[in-house]
């Protein structure tokens, strides 16, 4: 009766979890997405104490309690810019979990285990605290990489590729006698230096990952926690971590896959490394003149304006410049300009990043658009307004077969009569690439700090 009130609860949970991801897909639906998941979790974590009994229920309330305290310190302090970071290095807490719990499963097993059965708890450990292993390191370099204490660029080591394959060949290898071996002493033995090895596969393989590749490392990061997740729950024998991984696994997966997809990148090739070490530069652009423009000048434009596109990016991000840029569109469309946002899959530094800082300053949904969606409109559209993007409106992606971003899909806003380009100086985005944007002739550059300029703009605007 018991364990079936647990099932039940878990089934409960696992719906749940389903609908928050259907409703985290949509900006309508988000927050019920987010209510969705915190019942579920919270009916997941509870049935599970109630099916574990008393035992270590006061240690297991106290890790809760420090562990809720701790999550909640760092999400009030944390900005919205280092949301990846702080994913990342979540995603190494899971990966480490798998590691311990391995380790553990393997030296005290919950249930004596023969023949088949054993095989296959052997292979749950091997494989779980493999996939920890890497998903650890992995993400602690993920995080590094992202908040700029380990270089963005690709670091490639001579032969990398066959040092991945001969690390890869010797944890198959040590496998093999690891599934073979009765002794306990030898088995630990094996398990320690595959988990060494594997801990070097993660830093070795994401150290050769460059920065513009960073959105889908993370959420492959994400798909692997996912599965290290999911083989904690078959060495616990508990379901709900079973299908909760299995979701995340697959949820990480098909992000990444749509994320490659929206750079014209293969999987492989991101996993494999490198992207953006390519020395052939776009021409040198530094040479042609660029055009500035003043506040002023940008208003009387913008009032000119039928149609008025806003491409956002990182820099907005970072000077908070989203209520200034709410209250442009507000005025312009009382005064009958059609105003609409361009959001680039992988603008900012996290997906959905540009979404959630509009949402935030009360940006009508309906005006705000994906890449796919207005990226034909451009050759129509009077004025675009880049605030504080960069890779996301470079040109040479298309223009420019040498290019390291060549054949990533860009926010095509060169194409419109009058492109407006706010920031702070010449430097380049986060892919470290230059960007002719700057240097063509229907482009004017506003400069200074995003969200100052965004309010002498607004001023200039109401006066
Ligand atoms: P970029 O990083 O390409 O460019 C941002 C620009 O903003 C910079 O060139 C900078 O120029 C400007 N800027 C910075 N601060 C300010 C400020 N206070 N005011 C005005 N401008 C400012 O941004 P994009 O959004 O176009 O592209 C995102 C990049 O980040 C891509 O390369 C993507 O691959 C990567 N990335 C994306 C993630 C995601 O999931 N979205 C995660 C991790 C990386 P200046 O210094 O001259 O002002």
């Amino acid at each position: 009766m018991y364990s079936g009130l647990v099932s039940v609860s878990y089934v409960v949970a696992s719906v749940l979890f389903i609908l928050s991801l259907g409703g985290l897909g949509h900006q309508e639906t988000a927050r019920r997405g987010n209510l969705y998941g915190i019942a579920g979790i919270v009916i997941a974590v509870g049935a599970t104490l109630y099916h574990s009994g008393d035992n270590n229920l006061i240690s297991t309330l106290v890790a809760i309690a420090i562990g809720a305290t701790a999550g909640l310190i760092v999400a009030q302090r944390v900005v919205m810019t280092q949301m990846p970071q702080l994913v990342a290095i979540l995603h190494s807490f899971v990966g480490l979990a798998a590691v311990l719990v391995g380790f553990s499963g393997y030296l005290e097993p919950l249930v004596a285990t023969v023949g088949a059965e054993h095989t296959i708890k052997l292979v749950e450990v091997y494989v779980g605290i493999f996939v920890g292993a890497v998903t650890f390191t992995g993400s602690i370099i993920a995080c590094g990489k992202l908040h700029g204490t380990i270089t963005s660029k690709p670091v490639m080591l001579p032969g990398r590729h066959w040092l991945n394959l001969a690390i890869i060949v010797a944890t198959v290898v040590l496998g093999g006698y690891f599934l073979t071996t009765e002794t306990t002493a030898v088995g630990l033995t094996l398990l320690v230096i595959m988990t060494g090895l594997a801990l070097l596969l993660g830093i070795h393989l994401i150290m050769a990952i460059g920065g513009a590749d960073m959105p889908v490392v993370v959420s492959m990061l994400n798909s692997y926690s996912g599965w290290a997740a999911a083989s904690i729950g078959f060495l616990l024998r508990n379901d709900m971590l079973i299908v909760t991984g299995a979701l995340v696994g697959s949820s990480g997966a098909i992000l990444s896959y749509i994320m490659c997809k929206a750079m014209n990148r293969s999987f492989v090739s991101v996993i494999l490394g490198g992207f953006g070490q390519s020395t052939s530069v776009a021409r040198s652009a530094s040479d042609e003149p660029i055009h500035e423009t003043s506040a002023e000048e940008v208003s009387e434009e913008l009032l000119q304006a039928q149609s008025v596109v806003i491409a956002p990016g990182y820099g907005m991000a970072v000077a908070q410049a989203q209520n200034a840029i709410s209250e442009i569109t507000r005025i312009l469309r009382e005064k009958g300009v059609q105003v609409r946002f361009a959001i680039h899959p992988v603008a900012g530094r996290l997906p959905g990043h540009m979404n959630v800082l509009l949402a935030e300053a009360k940006v009508p949904y309906d005006i705000v658009l994906e890449m796919e969606e207005i990226n034909e409109d451009f050759p129509r559209t009077d004025v675009v307004l880049v605030i504080g993007a960069n890779d996301t409106v470079n040109p040479s992606a298309s223009e420019d077969p040498n290019s390291p971003i060549s054949g990533m899909p860009v926010l095509e806003v060169w194409k419109s009569h009058r492109v407006v380009v706010l920031k702070r100086g010449m430097s380049a985005g986060y892919s470290g690439v230059e960007n002719p944007l700057f240097f063509k002739r229907n482009t004017r550059m506003l400069f200074g700090d995003a969200r100052e300029m965004a309010e002498q703009l607004l001023g200039a605007l109401k006066s």
